[in-house]
């Protein structure tokens, strides 16, 4: 019998794994798939190439140092010297906004030529000095207990705490910022895979865990594709004994006598002391019978691309570094808010916000040397404000209106159409595939396509309350350890180390 039964092999059960068994547990992972990786796998995706996609997440922010050495990954991140790039028209011409990471000269330039001037460069500048002052205090208690909000609050010792925790994050952006484009590609930050207006305060939180990682915010290009953490971290799972059994997905958990049984769909019973819920807490809701926590429905669609040359663009910026940042379209804060309100009617928008990047500007290891060769490429699209609700009458009709829309929107700013630079299979068909967010709960039993599991938390504990991980539950012994814990949502392995961390607390 193992000391600690886990539910779900994404890659924070098998972080929890690896910790756990680094202490000397034995470890069972039970995985519902046919592979383990849950949304951070690659794969090969168009079946005619070989070409290794991120399937669903992309890009590492979150991720700890401390861990990738902890546990003695040799899992890299690649920086991007282009931050973002914003195309778009003013008077029938296209201009483009290019945002170095480091904030170099021709940002300035790029600024004042859409701005007209260098008052909202200097905005963008002293807003995101104050964010770091968020992230300077944050980051660093992400692998340790809950902080409490005052503790957070003292450390901080800034203005900023108020605008990016108290008040809600629309309020903040139309005082510091006065351009809708530049207001837009900060409110990005606030709206991935969150169904918010920028009033609501869910945008603030999903902007402050697209802001802290590391302590610098910076998104990073995973070198081999997202597949190349889980296949690190399953090495390591395996070499240090513990079990992975795929294709087994938990249907009941109960406790009785101190031990849980976990019996799966095929009828199959595992017990152990202590259980880890790697899947979304409204699915361990479901498996124990308590009552689901409530959360937002997932509102994105993701759409992958594989191409045969990168588009060339009407703004005149060369491709190689309009693509190499977050590319973002349609993206200013008026097109946010009237998305939210057409979606909330359940009317699909008539401009939708989107982004993209390019993985193998970076890193060309995901592509066989042959295709690199020819000029190959690949694409993510991250279109924001597509809720589940959008799909439910008709999944594959929506997904083929939206599709088509966001490429009509993408070609506004593109001298050579998208289609024409898609790729093609030996069918004749397109290589581009979109996933909504009924396609993820399908694909990967993220309810209801929330791509966190459910909506984020704020990265601390009121003042009062008991000390916790942020992984606790209301049964004994049976914590999180996924994306639906406090501090878990995206690829951190966070919430992995941290419920580790509360078992060998307990059993130690
Ligand atoms: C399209 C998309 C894009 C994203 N982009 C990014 C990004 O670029 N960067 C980023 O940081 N984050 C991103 N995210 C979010 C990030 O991928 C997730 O928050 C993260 O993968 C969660 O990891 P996890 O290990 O907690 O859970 P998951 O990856 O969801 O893994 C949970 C595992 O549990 C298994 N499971 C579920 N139910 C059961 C059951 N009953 N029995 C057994 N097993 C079960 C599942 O099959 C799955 O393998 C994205 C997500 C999506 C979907």
């Amino acid at each position: 019998m193992p000391d600690v039964l886990i539910i779900g092999g994404g890659h924070n059960g098998l972080v929890a794994a690896c910790y756990l068994a680094k202490a000397g547990k034995s470890v069972t992972i039970l995985e519902a798939a046919p592979e383990v990786g849950g949304a951070t796998v690659s794969q090969r995706v168009f079946k005619d190439y070989d070409a290794r996609l991120s399937r669903y997440s992309y890009l590492v922010s979150l991720l700890p140092d401390q861990i990738v050495q902890d546990l003695g990954l040799s899992f890299t991140t690649i920086g991007r010297s282009v931050a973002s790039f914003t195309p778009v028209q003013v008077d029938g011409a296209v201009k483009g906004l290019l945002i170095y990471s480091d904030w170099r000269d021709k940002t300035a330039d790029d600024f004042r030529n859409l701005t007209g001037g260098d008052s909202e460069f200097e905005n963008w500048k002293s807003f995101y000095s104050d964010v770091q002052k968020i992230a300077d205090a944050i980051a660093p208690t992400m692998l340790q207990k809950l902080p409490t909000r005052s503790e957070l609050k003292n450390a901080v010792n800034h203005q900023i705490w108020d605008e990016i925790v108290e008040r809600p994050l629309g309020e903040v952006l139309e005082e510091r910022f006065s351009d809708d484009r530049v207001r837009g590609i900060v409110l990005t930050d606030g709206l991935i895979g969150t169904f918010a207006d920028a009033h609501n305060l869910a945008a603030n939180r999903c902007f402050i865990y697209h802001l802290i990682g590391n302590g610098t915010g910076e998104w990073r290009v995973p070198r081999g594709g997202m597949g190349g953490l889980v296949k690190e971290l399953t090495d390591l799972a395996t070499s240090l004994g513990v079990v992975i059994t795929t294709n087994a997905r938990v249907v009941s958990a109960v406790r009785d006598q101190e031990l849980w049984t976990l019996t799966t769909s095929q009828g199959e019973r595992y017990s152990s002391t202590y259980v880890l819920a790697n899947c979304a807490p409204q699915i361990l809701a479901s498996i124990t019978g308590a009552t689901p926590p409530e959360s937002l429905d997932g509102s994105q669609i993701k759409i992958n691309m594989l191409l045969k040359k990168l588009p060339r663009l009407k703004s005149g910026e060369e491709p190689a570094l309009a693509f190499a940042g977050t590319f973002h379209f349609d993206e200013n804060y008026s097109d946010f808010q009237r998305a939210y309100e057409s979606a909330a009617a359940g009317v699909i928008p008539e401009i939708i916000p989107a982004e993209m990047y390019c993985h193998t500007l970076s890193d060309t290891s995901i592509l066989s040397d042959e295709l690199t060769a020819q000029g190959f490429h690949t694409l993510t699209l991250f279109a924001i404000h597509t809720p589940a609700t959008l799909f439910e009458k008709d999944n594959e009709g929506a997904k083929s209106e939206i599709t088509k829309k966001l490429l009509a929107q993408l070609n506004k700013y593109l001298l050579d159409p998208i289609e024409e630079c898609l790729a093609v299979a030996s069918d004749g068909s397109l290589c581009i595939e979109t996933k909504s967010p009924l396609d993820l709960q399908a694909d990967v039993s993220l309810p209801r396509g929330n791509i966190f599991h459910k909506d984020l938390s704020m990265p601390f504990r009121e003042d009062g309350t008991p000390a916790s991980w942020g992984v606790e539950t209301e049964f004994t012994n049976l914590f999180i350890c996924g994306a639906g814990a406090i501090r878990g949502g995206g690829v951190s392995g966070i919430p992995g180390h941290n419920a580790a961390a509360a078992i060998l607390e307990r059993s130690s």
